[in-house]
């Protein structure tokens, strides 16, 4: 296609969010007008193509993206069958330093609905719906009244990475999703903008939230009655993504060396967890997918500590029932560490 010449010309000319921007317009522009139109919008100023691009045909289901998978999980749950639910960042993908794509940008621009965790865990959320220029777009926040917490769990840290951390969670831990009772408090956030968004399925909504927030009650109890039975349990990990869970059970205490998962741990991360285990009555070493596990084994085996994988959900299956299976196996796993 000629077109990509022109791309290749504005790629050097801007910064790669207008480039974003103008294939998100070329693409829906293509949906609805003709070629002649399309060829005509390549050639325009990015200005000028923002007219071409308005007529949008409206979908029969109100169209849905959600950021990662848990919220996807929980949206997908409450929309059931009436709404068409997308997810912007692929289960896999690393969602704290997620960067946009393309595909993103349209998925915005063409959605009636965009479900977000919120408390500055989708950074890159805020220039991608800029890009997207939908003026119809309704934004649901799913950790609306959340208090979020700050600090609650020692985070062994060096002078430097505490700098990126202020910058990082400067609106508090985001992990609030792997509390099965702050995770009820999300689903209602979102059935809540699901019926203001398309009141005409309220009651669809309203019964597909109340299904699965009754499941969240029932896993609150098994967390409960499980982790009454193993008290003081502190454990390392190398993610700061289980303080909500430790608060809500009173017995744990997560230690996190590593705010956010690397795929190689440095020699400060390893020595942090050192002066931890040193520091703390330490039961047990989480770790999770795509961490450096052939050192977090030796490390295990240095400290004679147990390493075990806590799944912070943020990769996994698309069924709202991948939550239970993977907060169950959580369950058992901190029960066992925690013997
Ligand atoms: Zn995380």
């Amino acid at each position: 296609m000629g077109n990509w010449r022109k791309f290749r010309t504005y790629r050097r000319r801007n910064s790669i969010m207008s480039l974003v921007a103008v294939l998100v317009l070329l693409m829906v522009a293509g949906c609805s007008e003709s070629n002649q139109n399309q060829r005509t919008a390549a050639q325009q100023s990015p200005q000028t193509q923002e007219v071409a691009s308005t007529p949008t045909p409206q979908p029969v289901k109100t169209k849905v993206v959600t950021t990662f998978l848990p919220i996807y999980l929980f949206t997908k749950a409450v929309a059931g069958n009436v709404a068409d639910v997308e997810i912007l960042v692929p289960p896999g993908t690393e969602v704290h330093e997620y960067q946009a794509t393309p595909e993103n940008v349209k998925a915005i621009a063409t959605a009636n609905v965009l479900v977000k965790n919120g408390l500055g865990l989708e950074e890159f959320l805020e220039d991608t719906v800029k890009n997207a220029q939908n003026s119809k777009l309704t934004e649901i926040d799913a950790s609306k009244n959340i208090k979020p917490l700050n600090e609650i769990s020692p985070v062994e840290k060096t002078a430097k990475t505490e700098e990126e951390r202020d910058h990082e969670h400067a609106k508090g831990n985001p992990h609030v999703w792997l509390d099965p009772v702050l995770a009820k408090q999300q689903v209602s956030n979102i059935r809540d903008g699901l019926i203001a968004a398309d009141p005409g399925n309220k009651a669809t909504y309203e019964a597909n939230a109340a299904a699965y927030i009754k499941e969240l009650e029932t896993l609150n109890s098994e967390f409960q009655e499980t982790l009454q039975k193993t008290p003081n349990c502190t454990f390392v990990t190398f993610h700061d993504a289980f303080p909500y869970l430790a608060k809500r059970y009173n017995n744990l205490k997560q230690v996190a060396v590593v705010e956010i998962p690397e795929d190689q741990l440095s020699p400060t991360d390893v020595q942090n967890a050192i002066n931890a285990v040193k520091k703390y009555k330490v039961k047990a070493l989480f770790s999770e997918p795509g961490v450096d596990n052939k050192l977090l084994t030796s490390l295990s085996k240095d400290l004679k500590l147990s390493l075990r994988t806590l799944d912070s959900l943020e990769s996994g299956e698309t069924d709202p029932q991948y939550y239970f299976q993977a907060m169950k196996a959580n369950l058992q796993t901190l029960e066992t560490a925690c013997k």
